[in-house]
Order: C-alpha cells, then structure tokens, then sequence
C-alpha cells in the first residue's frame, strides 16, 4: 500500500524508499572512503537543519577517523531557495590547513553551498569537498563542483530523511514528494 502523509495543508507520497536512500549513501561512503583514505583528519561540517539525518547515516559507513561539526545558514528570507544567504553561524576559527566535508541535504539552485565554499576557501581550508543527499541538476545555477552526490532529482519538492516542509517531516524514514 502506497504510504500518504499530511503535514500541515498539503498532502505528501513516498518518491524514495528509506532502503534505496541507504544504498545511495553506501555507493558515495565507499567513494569517499576511497579518496579520504590518505587524508588527515578530515572534518565532517553538517549545515544545519536539513543534514543531521543523512550525517549521522553517512559518518558511520565512513572508515576513516574524523571530526564532525556542524554550521548553520542565517538568511533574510526564511529557508526558501531565492532568500539571500547571510551568514555561516557556528563556525570556529579552526578551518585553517584543514580538509573539509561538507555535508548537505540538498544543493538547489546552489546558492547556500556556494556561500558555504567560499567562508571555508576565506577561512583558508586545505581542501574543501561537499557531499549531498540530493541534488536538482535542472535547477543548479552555480559552477561549483559537487564532488559526492547521492541521488539526483527533478524540481520537485521533498521532504522526509531531515529535509521538512515548514519544519515538519524531518524524522520521516522515507522521501515524500507533494502529490
Ligand atoms: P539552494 O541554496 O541550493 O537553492 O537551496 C538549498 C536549500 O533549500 C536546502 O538546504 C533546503 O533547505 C532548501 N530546499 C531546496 N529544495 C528543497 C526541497 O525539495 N525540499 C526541502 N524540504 N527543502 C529544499
Ligand atoms: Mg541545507
């Protein structure tokens, strides 16, 4: 039976099961353990709300020693893609000649992993990755690179697995897409 949820006013369906969501973070675990293999240290650097869920699943498939932080996005206009990102709260000063992960729900339009990259290039990083469950190539607008994706996805919106809908939905296991 096809699962249904309501969260506020709109109803959701499931798009991704909570098992090929798994697969997918094994698939870029195993890549990452690849190339970090070698790697002092790295910090994994969670942006905060939406990645907690997908973090915390990936760290523990991961095999090398590392640090985990996190860093959340103030912006002027609330958590929609157009809002003009702000600031990175949260970060301390211990970037410096460090190799950084960092780790997204979802890349969108791009703006907040870009503003993301260049706070860290700032802050003189050694290297700089980002990891994300998600990602819409359809609505990507920047040139960054994405170096980890998961899954890729239309310009539809999800929730579940930490992403939300006006902050609800987040501890679902599977993704739900609005019917
Ligand atoms: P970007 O700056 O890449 O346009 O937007 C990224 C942010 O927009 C994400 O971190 C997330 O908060 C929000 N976002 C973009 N697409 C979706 C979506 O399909 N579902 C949810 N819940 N949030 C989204
Ligand atoms: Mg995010």
């Amino acid at each position: 039976m096809e699962k249904r949820i309501k969260l506020h006013d709109r109803e959701f369906r499931v798009m991704i099961s909570a098992e090929k969501i798994e697969e997918a973070i094994s698939n870029i675990a195993e890549k990452i353990n690849r190339d970090y293999a070698d790697v002092e240290c790295p910090i994994l650097l969670g942006v905060l709300n939406g990645s907690f869920v997908f973090l915390a699943d990936l760290a523990r498939k991961l095999d090398f020693t590392c640090e985990v932080s996190f860093v959340k996005l103030a912006s002027y206009e609330g958590c929609s893609s157009t809002g003009k990102v702000q600031e990175l709260i949260g970060l301390n000063n211990s970037i410096e000649g460090r190799n950084v992960i960092v780790v997204e729900d979802i890349v969108d339009s791009g703006r907040s992993i870009a503003y993301t990259l260049q706070t860290l290039r700032a802050k003189k990083a050694a290297s700089v990755k980002v990891a994300t469950l998600f990602f819409k190539p359809n609505a990507y607008k920047e040139s960054e690179t994405i170096d980890y994706i998961a899954l890729e996805i239309g310009n539809e919106f999800i929730v579940g697995y930490g992403l939300d809908y006006d902050q609800l939905g987040r501890e679902l296991k599977d993704i739900y897409v609005t019917e």
